[in-house]
């Protein structure tokens, strides 16, 4: 704000962050740690409100600004529910998730795997092929009109407990939509023992899902032993605290194990302090394969583009190593070879040309 209020008529100078947010503002994305719900802005918000009068979350864009701002961990557990309290049927779903994938297409998100809860809207009424139909029709819109594919991880509220993981593991293998990839595990850690979702997850897997449990991210180490061991985890949710124990680190390293890295949300839920404090760098150091993601973003003020600077700054990364980090999030995601060779086809093509 100083240097651009200070205004000369000089030639214009050099700014290496404006220069890097240019440069990962087009730069081909993917994101693999993102919630359906989550990603529903103040912008998509209104135009659910406007649907339900009745409810008491505001419909001006800019009211619902200040509605999202937090002032602790409860109060965005509030704002989350009266958002949930918006999704009440069938055409709620579809726009919700449509309208979330127009924002991923602003932001050059080319792939990404949603996570879904389809709990939340069974157990408010919404029938389970209702539910799986509104995202079926809002994938495949997206990809025709807007050029973003998304796929579909299943996940537990874990909060919900185990009547909520019966629930999720028989839509997705009894309906199992074409965009279903994986079976995850949500909310809070405390209190919520990954090992008591090992049949469920168990049954996800034998039907074809891959595994990717949230874990570590508010616990330490042994929630994510138990995600790995239990779960048979694939890629892991967030997995913060792997950085306390080299050996595990080391086993993630070895088994091309992808962490799931968001670190403005893991400031915004007090996992970790300061944004100077986030492990990335040792987790990257440890030859991790790390990707960035944004979580729940308008919640957390922020996005997958602003995520990336964040790790440009964290990492003390370039072009060149930004690129690398778009990269590892499709060699991580499940995509097809095919589908993964083209997207990082595309950010070699972009890179390229961006920087000669
Ligand atoms: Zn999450």
């Amino acid at each position: 704000m100083a240097g651009a209020a200070a205004g000369g008529a000089s030639a214009p100078q050099e700014n290496p962050l404006t220069d890097l947010s240019t440069f990962i503002a087009g730069l081909p994305k993917a994101e693999l740690h993102v919630h359906h719900v989550g990603s529903a802005s103040p912008r998509i918000v209104a135009e659910l409100a406007a649907r339900h009068p009745d409810s008491r979350v505001p419909t001006d864009p800019e009211a619902l600004k200040d509605f999202f701002v937090f002032r602790d961990f409860a109060h965005f557990i509030e704002v989350y529910l009266s958002v949930v309290d918006l999704i009440r049927d069938a055409d709620d779903v579809r726009l919700l998730t449509y309208e979330v994938a127009r924002d991923m297409a602003r932001q050059n998100i080319r792939y990404a795997e949603l996570t879904v809860t389809p709990y939340s809207s069974t157990r408010r009424g919404i029938p389970d092929t209702a539910f799986v139909e509104a995202i079926e029709d809002a994938r495949k819109a997206a990809e025709a009109e807007l050029g973003v594919v998304l796929r579909w991880c299943f996940d537990i509220p874990g909060e919900a407990g185990l009547e909520s993981a019966e629930e999720t593991v028989r839509i997705a293998t009894e309906l199992h939509p074409e965009g279903l990839v994986s079976f995850g595990l949500g909310g809070p850690e405390i209190g919520v023992p990954r090992p008591q979702f090992k049949p469920f997850f168990d049954r996800a897997i034998a039907a074809g899902l891959h595994s990717v449990p949230h874990a570590g991210e508010t616990t330490g180490p042994q929630t994510i032993w138990d995600a790995l061991t239990e779960l048979r985890a694939e890629r892991i949710g967030h997995g913060t605290s792997s950085v306390q124990d080299p050996k595990l680190l080391a086993h993630l390293a070895e088994h091309r194990i992808p962490l799931e890295v968001c670190p403005t949300s893991n400031i915004a839920t007090r996992a970790v302090a300061t944004l100077d404090e986030h492990p990335i760098k040792e987790m990257v150091a440890a030859g991790v394969l790390v990707t960035v993601n944004s979580d729940d973003p308008p919640m957390f003020g922020t996005d997958l583009n602003t995520e990336y600077g964040v790790a440009a700054r964290l990492l003390d990364l370039d072009e060149a190593g930004l690129a690398a980090l778009a990269k590892n999030a499709v060699q991580a995601s499940f995509l097809d070879p095919a589908g993964k060779a083209r997207l990082a086809a595309e950010i070699d093509a972009y890179t390229a040309a961006a920087i000669g």
